[in-house]
């Protein structure tokens, strides 16, 4: 069975069709960027998916089941977490903080004993503190910990936003443009970091990105959206060639 399963959605906003008939299956483990022009529908994807509002037609399937009317928190418990192309942090809180704060929908503790600080729950404070921090060091970030999110260079807020969703538990990651404004040595590194934390946490990645050396680098299959609709399918290679793509998106521009 596929782990994500989209078949025939399409959402509309006022006379704007931002997806139409859209499909995608992703297999466990896959890695698959979504790529097109500005406005092309890929966000839109992405909030269909996590749940930011419902399609207009068509279903959403994870691991077999109908994410129809669940509210995004409750996607999220199911396994999938997403980031957002403006990073989103709470920008006052220690780096720590952040993270800490994602554990929230995973841990036990009820609301009473946190207001008692019951023994149990003070461990599982204990928890969530030792499980933020081994997110943070994958991400890179242990040096970072008690720094205002708002004062991290720009690469660094990008990768705790991953540190973030990682602290979720998903088994799919939806990466919205995680190297948008980097330079060409820190795609190179973002990339490799991607593929890391695929294997280290097992994850299945959908990835929207414009930065070409990173999609053609790191990904196994290409879907290519225009104007809300699928205009290609495939690998790399199959991509870089597709006359299609090259006229709608890609130019003479391809690493
Ligand atoms: P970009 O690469 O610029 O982020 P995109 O491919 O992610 O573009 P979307 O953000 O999904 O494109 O937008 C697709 C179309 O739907 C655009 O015309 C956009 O203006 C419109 N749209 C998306 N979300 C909304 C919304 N909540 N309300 C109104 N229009 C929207």
């Amino acid at each position: 069975m596929s782990l994500l399963a989209v078949e025939g959605v399409s959402r509309s906003f006022g006379g704007i069709r931002a997806v139409t008939g859209f499909d995608l299956t992703l297999g466990e483990g896959e890695l698959v960027a979504l790529i097109g022009p500005n406005g092309a529908g890929k966000t839109t994807v992405f909030n269909l998916i996590s749940g930011v509002y419902p399609p207009d037609a068509g279903t959403i399937r994870f691991r077999g089941e109908s994410l129809a009317g669940l509210p995004p928190h409750r996607i999220v418990d199911g396994g999938i977490a997403r980031t957002f192309q403006n990073i989103r942090l709470f920008r006052d809180l220690t780096v720590l903080d952040n993270v800490r704060a994602a554990h929230f929908g995973r841990t036990p503790t009820s609301i009473w004993s946190a207001l008692l600080r019951t023994p149990g729950c003070r461990r599982d404070e204990r928890e969530v503190v030792d499980s933020s921090r081994r997110y943070l060091a994958a991400l890179g970030l242990d040096g970072d910990a008690e720094t205002v999110a708002r004062n991290l260079p720009y690469g660094r807020q990008r990768r705790l936003e991953i540190a973030r969703a990682l602290a979720t538990r998903p088994s799919l990651l939806l990466l919205d443009e995680p190297a948008a404004g980097m330079n060409p040595a820190e795609v190179e590194e973002m990339m490799g970091l991607i593929l890391r934390l695929r294997r280290e946490f097992a994850l299945t990645v959908l990835l929207i990105e414009h930065q070409m050396k990173m999609v053609m680098g790191a990904a196994e299959r290409i879907v290519v959206l225009e104007f809300g609709e699928t205009i290609a399918e495939g690998t790399p290679e199959e991509i870089r060639t597709n006359p299609k793509v090259v006229a709608a998106y890609l130019g003479g521009d391809v690493p």
